[in-house]
């Protein structure tokens, strides 16, 4: 079942596995994983003997932008009438 934001069903790739937001800032780990920058960020200043991914727990060694991805989320959000949240969410959008 798809997550929703508002009531519209949101695509899988824009929706932060862990931390329930949609990524309009998402960054790929290099286990493959991707979170919202921020949120992943917070996770691993929280944990900082324990730099894992909170999926896989593989040791984080790199964290790469994902610009586009995230411009298509926030094309998403502005797209479907969320413009007030699309640039002004650090933390990233959370789900319904
Ligand atoms: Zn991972």
């Amino acid at each position: 079942m798809a997550n929703t934001y508002k009531g519209k069903p949101i695509p899988d790739e824009y929706c932060d596995p862990v931390f329930n937001v949609i990524m309009t800032s998402p960054v790929k780990l290099n286990c493959g994983h991707v979170f919202h920058k921020t949120q992943i960020t917070r996770w691993t200043i929280k944990t900082p003997k324990n730099n894992t991914c909170p999926l896989c727990r593989a040791t984080i060694e790199t964290i790469t932008d994902q610009t586009q991805l995230g411009k298509e989320a926030v094309k998403w959000l502005v797209s479907n009438g969320f413009s007030d949240v699309a640039f002004s969410s650090t933390d990233g959008v959370p789900f319904d």
